[in-house]
């Protein structure tokens, strides 16, 4: 259940995290809010070259690493290992159980790995301390698919 605790007003504006948003980049993160769901560079910069931006492969991918570092995206490697960016509307990151088959991704409880985190970040000394998560699987449609085929 998404709760309404996420700011909708005025994404971009602490995207200025990334440092500056120049016409490209602003266009690369608008482009990743639309896409609503996990997107690669390559798919993004099709997208972006579909709706007339010119924005470079390289630039893209600037720009989603930046973003994720920043916090403010999402980072899944898919099955052929691409890596797959997602807005994050929020401070509070999300983690996902992505499918490997169709690409469908759907946010999951993590508070045990949120708390684990915390308490190794307090007794550990270390400063900035990140976590990446990441849960893929075969979704139950790709999975009832494979037994449709199978029955076949
Ligand atoms: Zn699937
Ligand atoms: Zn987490």
């Amino acid at each position: 259940m998404e709760s309404d605790r996420q700011h909708a007003p005025a994404p971009l504006a602490d995207v200025t995290l990334i440092g500056r948003l120049t016409h490209q980049r602003t266009a690369v993160v608008d482009a990743l809010i639309r896409a609503e769901g996990f997107v690669g560079a390559q798919a993004l910069h099709n997208r972006l070259a579909a709706d007339g931006s010119a924005v470079g492969l390289s630039t893209v991918y600037r720009t989603l690493t930046a973003l994720a570092a920043a916090g403010r995206a999402d980072l899944v490697r898919d099955a052929a290992g691409e890596r797959l960016f997602r807005y994050r509307p929020g401070p509070d990151h999300r983690h996902y159980l992505i499918c490997t088959e169709c690409g469908l991704s759907r946010p999951v409880d993590s508070g045990p790995v949120e708390d684990w985190a915390d308490t190794i970040a307090q007794t550990s000394g270390f400063a900035n301390v990140r976590h990446t998560v990441e849960l893929s699987g075969v979704c139950p449609d790709c999975g009832s698919r494979h037994a449709a085929a199978e029955r076949r």
